[in-house]
């Protein structure tokens, strides 16, 4: 983090509180955040692959209707081996999947599929973000 100039910290800063809060945040809303409306999207591009690089950001590809975009998150922790995730019954209920009008027509070699699922991916990440045993504070 010391090597981050202030600009960059305040970057990433915004990727952490946005991941503490809703999962993490898609890399494209990020020029419509208050604290980096100055920033030009170059510059905002650059600053974002410079934390990939040091491993304090994580993006994951997202596929939806055929569009492709990128959801950041702040690496807070990495689980261990061995490390449970907490699941409580409103978890399971709460599961996108079981209200989706896609349900019926989601599988692996399907139109809809899991594995490119923004809406499923979003709430797994929210989930273990949440979970009391990957929180950290950096
Ligand atoms: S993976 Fe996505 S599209 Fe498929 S049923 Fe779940 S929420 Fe719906």
């Amino acid at each position: 983090m010391s090597n981050l100039s202030d600009v960059e910290k305040i970057v990433y800063e915004v990727i952490k509180r946005e991941t503490e809060n809703s999962g993490g945040i898609m890399q494209r809303k990020l020029k419509e955040i208050q604290e980096l409306k100055n920033i030009r999207p170059r510059e905002l591009q650059h600053i974002v692959k410079k934390l990939i690089k040091m491993n304090l950001v994580r993006r994951l590809r997202v596929s939806s209707n055929g569009k492709t975009s990128y959801f950041l998150q702040a690496v807070l922790k990495e689980l261990t081996k061995g490390e449970l995730i907490k699941i409580s019954l409103d978890d399971i209920i709460n599961i996108p999947c079981l209200t989706c009008k896609y349900i019926a027509i989601c599988g692996t070699s399907k139109l809809h599929n899991p594995s490119r699922c923004s809406v499923l991916t979003r709430y797994l990440i929210s989930k273990t973000l949440k979970s009391p045993s990957s929180s950290y504070n950096m």
